[in-house]
């Protein structure tokens, strides 16, 4: 097994409670304009042997407890037998993913090889309009495969992600949205700060938000909420109220 993938090495904010190895993988297979990880979208670098992953990953043991797989998308590559290999190393892993391809999360959780997933949602359920420009192109059936995913993924812990770009998704009512579906798989929501400086299409011309507008923000949740900023990472906002 051979992966396309970068060694990102040692982060403590993308994980929360752990220390963590991120891995990011190369390719995608959609074409988000904000994204942040261009490098890792064009890269063609030659592939990396299983071992050769493992023995990057472990020579860090003990100091880290957690791996983070990320990209581009991760899922797109067979991670059953590095997840499998991670796990009986005895690290604790976590996947940052689109969502589109529920077979594999599937596959993970239910072998036990899977401890956390986030979820980055492109656009409110329904919002067509929105998701087209969100994913870069025309994706069909996204939120019911989208909704696979997620009932897979409701085993371990999870968290949908949504990245707040002022004057593009910010409308308070998409907050409430998300909450509600984020509600309906016991997840908490994160509310992602966007950061505009390595987005892949420059004419996505939007702003980064203001730290105290994502809290003002997740006010209009309904579930636990979280902060995910570049300066603090992972930041506790708000419980799930508990009239719910
Ligand atoms: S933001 Fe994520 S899903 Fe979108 S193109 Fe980048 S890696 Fe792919």
């Amino acid at each position: 097994m051979e992966y396309y993938v970068k060694f990102a090495g040692l982060d403590a904010s993308r994980y929360p409670g752990h220390l963590t190895y991120v891995l990011e993988f190369c390719g995608c297979n959609l074409k988000c304009p904000y994204c942040y990880a261009v490098d890792c979208l064009k890269s063609q670098n030659k592939p990396v042997g299983l071992a050769s992953v493992l023995e990057e990953i472990m020579d860090h043991q003990p100091i880290v407890d957690g791996v983070v797989f990320t990209g581009g998308e991760p899922t797109q590559q067979d991670l059953f037998p590095l997840a499998r290999a991670l796990k009986a190393g005895g690290l604790d892993v976590k996947i940052e993913t689109n969502g589109l391809n529920p077979s594999l999360i599937g596959k993970l959780v239910h072998n036990g090889v899977l401890d956390s997933v986030s979820v980055s949602l492109k656009a409110i359920p329904g919002d067509r309009e929105t998701l087209k420009k969100s994913a870069g192109k025309l994706v069909r059936n996204y939120w019911s495969t989208l909704e696979t995913t997620l009932g897979f993924a409701r085993h371990v812990d999870l968290e949908i992600a949504y990245l707040v770009i002022p004057g593009f998704n910010d409308d308070p009512k998409n907050i409430e949205k998300a909450s509600l579906l984020a509600r309906r798989f016991e997840a908490r929501l994160v509310l992602e700060e966007y950061n505009p400086e390595t987005r892949l299409d420059p004419e996505f011309d939007y702003p980064s938000p203001r730290v105290s507008y994502l809290y003002e923000l997740a006010d209009y949740s309904l579930v636990e909420t979280w902060i995910k900023t570049r300066r603090g990472g992972y930041e506790f906002v708000k419980p799930t109220p508990t009239s719910l």
